[in-house]
């Protein structure tokens, strides 16, 4: 029996058992060289696509005696770095790139050089940076609602992505529990649309994920929302909106439930947060998601991707003081001193919110307006010719991250011959689909019309071609069908291995 015929098994209830035998077996040597021979193609073919410069580089496995002249080592990165960037300046991927100007780029350069090295953990050395991140945390907050949020005193802090944000913020949940209710086997109640990242917390954290189908317009259920929370429930999760289908949970209902059991309720913003408040002032209709909801008592919003700061910032944010009291890490008593410090980090780059204090300011309201009335009209555009392919299906109601299955074809293929074509779009699975995230870069002349004519070949290429080898169709097809997930989690591991050879 190989991958394929694997793939072909159904094994519904027996699942559970199988994925333990799997683990059992794995610890033998002569399974597990047996595995790995069924894994060597698929970890060839991924190894050619993530170490494309194997052989056209020096490769340092270890320090170079000599360092090597700052002249080479700058034209070096000059030269990778061109083979990589025109795919995103010239608008081929989803999300990623969120702005990309190159003048707001060398903006934010110059605001993270004049800081490089600063540090916020010396609050003492570098007070500047506690001012920026203290109006990087107000005007995020302001703008999802705080000023108008009753009996509320919005608060947060900086963190380095959206996944420390939703970290934080279910950590902070967790210990609060325990606590104040004295819960022990606390669980965290979310959408199957849900980011990866509350998938995280609750591994790292030692809370119980449960995962709450949606309905059938990818939206989170309520009523198995409500049937889903127990007395051990810590927090209910929505998004606003959802990474894999873009679309906003229903927040109000949702909050609702948690704030008649005194339980939290966290709406993760991380990919609408910058774009909804002002999409709403733009006279779209956008449901409630905010901290007007008086259920809401933490959100996040990613500032590194529509807030269009460089990598590396995103905010967390709480209705009142004491959740963020459990967030703040503090020790009195450590030989090194007095220590304490807001997120998991300890050193951290101020220079990052440096930069995006910098973004923020300079692009002000009224440019995050303009910014946002391109991208709903680019994805009005996309999202309509998607739906004039008779073969091509748009999943749920979304704005601007649009997701599209087929009934007819192999998605996977289409995505593939996308791939072919320069795109980088986002596969995803349970259901079968792809999507776009839209970015400034995509509302650039010509840009939607090009992907249109795109996607449109790439249908017509499916359906009267014969499947090719290679590609991520077959892996994409694999995670979807193989019914033991630990064979699919085996090959992800693998992969982060690749990443890291010489
Ligand atoms: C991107 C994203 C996250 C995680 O953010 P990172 O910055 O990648 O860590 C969480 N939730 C949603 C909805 C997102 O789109």
């Amino acid at each position: 029996m190989d991958l394929k015929d694997l793939a072909s098994l159904k094994l519904g209830p027996l699942e559970p058992l199988v994925a333990r035998i799997y683990r059992y077996a794995k610890r033998f040597p002569a399974v597990r060289e047996r595995l790995e021979a069924e894994y060597a193609p698929i970890m060839d073919e991924l190894r050619k696509s993530a170490k494309p410069y194997a052989e056209k580089t020096e490769s340092y496995a270890a320090l170079p005696l000599e360092g090597v002249r700052r002249n080479d080592v700058l034209a070096e990165l000059r030269t990778l770095d061109e083979q990589e960037s025109a795919r995103w300046q010239d608008g081929y991927v989803s999300g990623a790139v969120y702005h990309g100007d190159p003048e707001h780029i060398a903006f934010l350069n110059e605001a993270y050089a004049i800081t490089s090295q600063t540090n916020p953990l010396h609050s003492d050395l570098w007070p500047s940076i506690a001012k920026y991140e203290a109006e990087i945390v107000s005007m995020t907050a302001n703008m999802l609602g705080a000023g108008r949020a009753t009996g509320a005193s919005v608060c947060g802090t900086v963190a380095s992505g959206g996944t420390e944000s939703i970290l934080l913020a279910m950590r902070s949940y967790r210990d609060r529990a325990r606590e104040t209710k004295g819960i022990t086997s606390p669980e965290l109640v979310v959408p199957t649309t849900a980011h990866a990242a509350f998938d995280k917390a609750a591994q790292y954290f030692g809370i119980e994920l449960v995962k709450v189908p949606v309905g059938p317009d990818f939206r989170a259920d309520v009523a198995a929302t409500k049937k889903a929370i127990t007395k051990n429930t810590i927090c209910v999760v929505g998004s606003a909106v959802s990474f894999p289908h873009g679309v906003v949970d229903p927040i109000e209902e949702l909050s609702e439930l948690a704030r008649k059991r005194g339980i939290g309720f966290h709406t993760d913003a991380c990919l609408g947060g910058f774009i909804l408040p002002w999409a709403e002032k733009l006279g779209y209709e956008i449901p409630p998601f905010d901290f007007r909801l008086p259920g809401v008592t933490s959100m996040s919003a990613d500032t590194h991707k529509y807030g269009y700061a460089a990598k590396g910032t995103s905010v967390v944010l709480y209705r009142n003081y004491d959740l963020r009291h459990y967030q703040y890490y503090k020790v009195a008593d450590w030989p090194g001193g007095l220590y304490f410090s807001p997120t998991f980090a300890g050193s951290r780059p101020g220079a990052l919110s440096a930069a995006c204090w910098a973004a923020m300011v300079s692009i002000g309201e009224n440019g995050y307006m303009d910014a946002t009335r391109k991208i709903l009209e680019t994805g009005a555009k996309i999202r309509a010719g998607i739906e004039s392919i008779p073969e091509l299906r748009v999943l749920g109601d979304p704005l601007w991250v649009i997701a599209m299955g087929s009934d007819q074809l192999d998605i996977y293929r289409v995505l593939d011959f996308m791939t072919k074509r320069s795109w980088n779009l986002n596969g995803l699975h349970k259901p079968a689909s792809v999507h776009i995230a839209v970015t400034l870069r995509h509302t650039e002349h010509g840009v939607a019309e090009r992907f249109l004519d795109d996607l449109r070949a790439a249908v017509e290429h499916t359906k009267t071609q014969p499947a090719e080898e290679g590609g991520m169709a077959p892996v994409y097809g694999m995670a979807s069908t193989v019914p033991v997930k630990g064979l699919v989690t085996d090959l992800l591991e693998r992969y982060l291995d690749v990443l890291y050879e010489v």
